[in-house]
């Protein structure tokens, strides 16, 4: 651990960052603005403009390494260049690497046909469409997977598929075309041989978008998240994924890298708002002094650089874990990553909202929305409860 980064992956570092500072921040409130009522899930033409001026820059598909669509860097460098491009919440899809494209990606690339990877693969690595993940359930505890209840049922050389779907994230963006939808194909088989997950154009007959989700009130248009209903949805038979009964197996393959950028690109918030506590602390005046000359504020300070060190250290070794053992076997070092940095980038970005004050809330800072992001992924991606769990069964497993 702690290789310098090699020249090819440090080189991109430096042009990303030039890129965050020329293009990034300079429009960052108005790519977060809500979008009016009318086009509020039409692309953004900023959006579309700054993705092509980073593709042209050659800061595309960073997160890729199964082909020469990517740029070939291992977890740990890429979680490094996570860590600039999570910075601001407005970066990861101009860059193409924002979730749920990137763990839909994985899949395509890992467990998808040549047929599937030319038909949807393939635009989405040029970014010209959007995909979503469909696995959550309002009607039961998804956080089990098991309890999923939609139905992918053989007819003929179709699938048939009618389930509810909630937190559907991207599923509400005119540019999304396609879910991988997560079912029961046979409710009578093992327990995790159960689910299948099967490839579902956004505009078959059936799929219906039936309202969007928000998160602390954020909608996060155009991309948003959505309660979808699939009812009597007929795929062809070749838009199952691996096979029957193969979900979890798919499931475990995506989620790792998935947790591992979510919690590389807090550590970049995080780190950016201690940068921005420390500038509005110098400069604040209360009873006397300045605020970064006060106890309590500097207290602040100091815990927050803690922090973030800690944050940063346990995702670099859960990236460098896989790199070299794979994500399977990574599995307790990912887990780790995925409950403890949430909560401590968290509490840094709460911190920086305290010593903003009334401003630290509002829509003039990214503050607020960085805050909502680092809790939601305490429950997204699983909850803090089942990564602890299966921590816990491990450690119990190996001690006599
Ligand atoms: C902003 C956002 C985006 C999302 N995007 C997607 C997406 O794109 N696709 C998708 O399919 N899903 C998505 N999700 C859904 C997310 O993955 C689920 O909310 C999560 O897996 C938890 O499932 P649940 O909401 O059904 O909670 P439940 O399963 O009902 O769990 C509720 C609570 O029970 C407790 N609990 C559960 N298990 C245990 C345990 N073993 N021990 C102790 N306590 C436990 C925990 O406190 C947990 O939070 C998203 C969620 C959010 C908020």
């Amino acid at each position: 651990m702690f290789a310098e980064l090699p020249a090819h992956a440090s080189e991109l570092k430096q042009r990303l960052a030039r890129f965050m500072d020329e293009h990034v921040y300079p429009n960052e409130r108005a790519l977060l603005a809500p979008p009016p009522e009318s086009s509020r899930w039409a692309p953004r033409p900023l959006a579309l403009d700054l993705m092509r001026e980073a593709k042209a820059q050659g800061l595309w598909n960073l997160f890729y390494n199964h082909g020469p669509e990517g740029q070939g860097l291992t977890n740990y460098e890429y979680s490094q260049l996570c860590e600039v491009l999570g910075r601001s919440l407005a970066a990861p899809e101009l860059f193409n690497c924002n979730a749920p494209d990137v763990g839909n990606m994985e899949i395509l690339a890992i467990y998808g046909t040549e047929q599937q990877k030319q038909h949807w693969l393939k635009p989405l690595l040029e970014g010209e469409i959007r995909s979503c993940f469909a696995m959550t359930e309002p009607r039961v505890a998804s956080s089990d997977a098991t309890n999923i209840e939609t139905r992918i049922e053989r007819d003929g050389s179709d699938y048939i598929i009618n389930g509810r779907k909630w937190w559907v994230t991207g599923a509400p963006s005119e540019r999304c075309k396609v879910a991988i939808v997560m079912g029961k194909n046979d409710p009578t088989a093992p327990r995790h041989k159960q689910q299948s997950m099967i490839l579902v154009p956004m505009n078959a007959p059936g799929v219906r978008v039936e309202r969007a989700l928000s998160v602390y009130g954020y909608e996060h248009a155009p991309l948003g998240h959505a309660e979808v209903v699939f009812d009597n949805v007929r795929v062809p038979a070749e838009n199952m994924l691996l096979g029957e009964g193969r979900g979890f197996e798919i499931a475990q393959g995506r989620l790792g890298p998935g947790r591992i950028h979510h919690c590389m690109r807090f550590v970049g918030l995080a780190e950016r708002a201690l940068e921005i506590m420390c500038a509005r602390a110098k400069n604040r005046f209360a009873f006397g002094s300045t605020l970064s000359d006060m106890g309590g504020v500097r207290q602040a300070i100091g815990l927050s650089r803690c922090e973030i060190e800690q944050a940063r250290l346990v995702t670099l070794k859960a990236a460098w874990a896989m790199d070299r053992l794979g994500n399977k076997e990574a599995r307790n070092e990912i887990a780790v990553a995925k409950i403890v940095v949430p909560t401590l980038t968290g509490a840094v970005i709460d911190r920086a909202i305290q010593v903003h004050g009334g401003a630290g809330l509002s829509q003039d800072f990214f503050l607020a929305e960085a805050f909502a992001e680092t809790r939601f992924l305490r429950i997204g991606d699983g909850p803090d409860e089942v990564h602890r769990e299966a921590l816990a069964r491990f450690e119990l497993s190996r001690t006599a």
